[in-house]
């Protein structure tokens, strides 16, 4: 069993204060497979402490400086591509090209971007020739607390340290301890990329006590969360005490609205990005609303779809999908299959139980629900599982109407060859992102949500002005 019970604190592998052990399980198969320790009041308190300390210098050094130092931390994550990649299938179970390409690759473009963005970026500027002697300044916000998730590990941990990083703050990374692996290793890099002691420190821990801790710790000036609505809630309410910055990247309920004039791949590559990552994606489109005059028509091209889709051993190659991260997880998405059933919807593929042959590991059958109700829990609740909502519309109207009808407001998805109408739709989104026909959101674009999808955005120039204070100095001449 991999043993990983230290922190990273001011430049250092330590021990905990008082031992308190989980371990980490393997989803495919239900076995212990590292143990980490759950760091207490005291070792946040050590690690903030380190953080505030090296802020001092840090924070005042040159852009050059930490361009260095980031370009040297790309080039040890490009050679530790094998051990992330495999880190990330043990402890969430993304299957092992899945893993390598898309969630070891995205951490590897988001260093790529940030680097460019930081070396473009203006950290001083006048307010305009009308008043040369107004300066603006921007400047790192200092001591973060970065709390990150399981499902795209490595995504989101650099989409937080990189940015932090680049604008010259300091920080304290809570991985999430379902699956801290893949982020200790990108601590071992950043130590052998030689960035000061202090600069970025790691504690493991669960979120009630050890992200409790951080989240209302006096010293911490910003918190950038992505998880649940649920404690994104939680957080805001720490941070409002002492007016900590934050910025949350929470839940989404996508739909994927089909137009009867989407081209002729729009069905399938709808299906296939709701189950993508056995549909752990805050920005999966869960919800496919589909013009009526080829609604019958499409169900059964996802009932196709879903049924010749494979579920198999993350650690094999292929373009499987494996399994959900946790027991709890699988639980909770045997119950909403079971709540779809109960309140009416048609099951077309799946449902409840494990895929045949398939009887150790936490692996859902793709599933697919028709005759949804947008009011029904199935289409409300995030599952985060391999479930698809298929709801008919029959007008541009109606299709916003019921995409709208959320609390969430991550990624809405169109099809249509007629670019007209999909632009006038865009704007009637209530989304952070609006993806048209499999166009893809960039990776150094905008990333975030309106409503209970959180506040702020992740990513490129945005992603990196997060982490910045704006300060105005008056009287200031060159
Ligand atoms: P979670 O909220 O349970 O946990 C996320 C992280 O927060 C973990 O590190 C956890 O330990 C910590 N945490 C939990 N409660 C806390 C508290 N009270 N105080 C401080 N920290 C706390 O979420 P999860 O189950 O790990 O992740 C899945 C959720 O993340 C989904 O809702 C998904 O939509 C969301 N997500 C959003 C985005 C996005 O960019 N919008 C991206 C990925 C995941």
């Amino acid at each position: 069993m991999i043993d990983k019970k230290k922190f990273y604190i001011n430049g250092q592998w330590v021990l905990p204060k008082n031992s308190n052990e989980i371990e980490v399980i393997d989803p495919a198969t239900e076995k212990k497979c590292a143990i980490i320790s759950l760091g207490g009041k005291e070792d946040v308190d050590k690690a903030v402490k380190a953080a505030k300390r090296a802020f001092e210098s840090w924070g005042f050094t040159s852009k050059e400086e930490r361009v260095k130092l980031l370009e040297n931390l790309y080039t040890l994550y490009k050679k530790r591509w094998a051990d992330i990649s495999e880190a990330i299938t043990l402890e969430m179970g993304a299957p092992k090209d899945f893993s390598s390409q898309l969630q070891t690759g995205t951490g590897a473009s988001h260093i790529k971007s940030f680097i460019r963005y930081l070396k473009e970026f203006k950290f001083e500027k006048i307010l305009g020739e009308h008043a040369k002697n107004q300066n603006i300044l921007y400047e790192p916000k200092g001591v973060c607390a970065l709390i990150t998730p399981w499902n795209w590990p490595m995504n989101q941990t650099c989409l937080k340290v990189i940015p932090a990083l680049a604008s010259g703050c300091t920080m304290v990374l809570k991985p999430s301890e379902l699956a801290p692996l893949s982020s200790m290793i990108l601590a071992e890099i950043i130590d052998e990329a030689k960035f000061p002691s202090g600069v970025f420190n790691l504690v493991n821990g669960d979120g009630a006590t050890t992200g409790d801790a951080l989240t209302s710790h006096p010293d911490v000036n910003m918190i950038s969360f992505t998880g649940s609505t649920r404690a994104g809630a939680l957080i805001s309410k720490n941070a409002a005490k002492d007016f900590k910055r934050v910025s949350l990247e929470l839940g989404g309920k996508g739909a994927n609205i089909i137009f009867k004039d989407a081209d002729s791949e729009a069905i399938e590559r709808g299906a296939l990005r709701c189950f993508r990552n056995s549909g752990q994606s805050c920005n999966a489109p869960t919800r496919m609303l589909v013009e009526k005059s080829m609604y019958s028509e499409a169900v059964e091209r996802v009932k196709k779809f879903a049924n010749e889709l494979k579920v198999d051993d993350p650690k094999k190659e292929g373009d499987h999908i494996g399994p959900v991260i946790s027991e709890a997880q699988y639980n909770k998405i045997q119950s909403l299959i079971q709540k779809g059933i109960d309140e009416g919807a048609k099951l077309v593929v799946g449902g409840k139980g494990k895929p045949n042959g398939m009887d150790k590991g936490y692996f859902v059958k793709p599933t697919a629900f028709a005759d949804v109700n947008n009011q029904m829990d199935i289409a409300r609740t995030e599952i985060f599982g391999p479930v698809l909502s298929i709801i008919p519309f029959e007008t541009e109207e109606e299709a916003i109407k019921i995409a709208n009808d959320t609390p969430y407001g991550l990624t809405n998805y169109i099809q249509t060859q007629d670019q007209q109408k999909a632009n006038r739709v865009a704007r009637k989104l209530r989304s952070g992102m609006v993806d048209v026909n499999g166009a893809g959101i960039a990776v150094d674009a905008p990333f975030g949500g309106f409503k209970h999808s959180g506040i702020g955005r992740e990513a490129g120039a945005q992603g990196l002005e997060e982490f910045l204070e704006v300060k105005t100095v008056g009287g200031w001449n060159n």
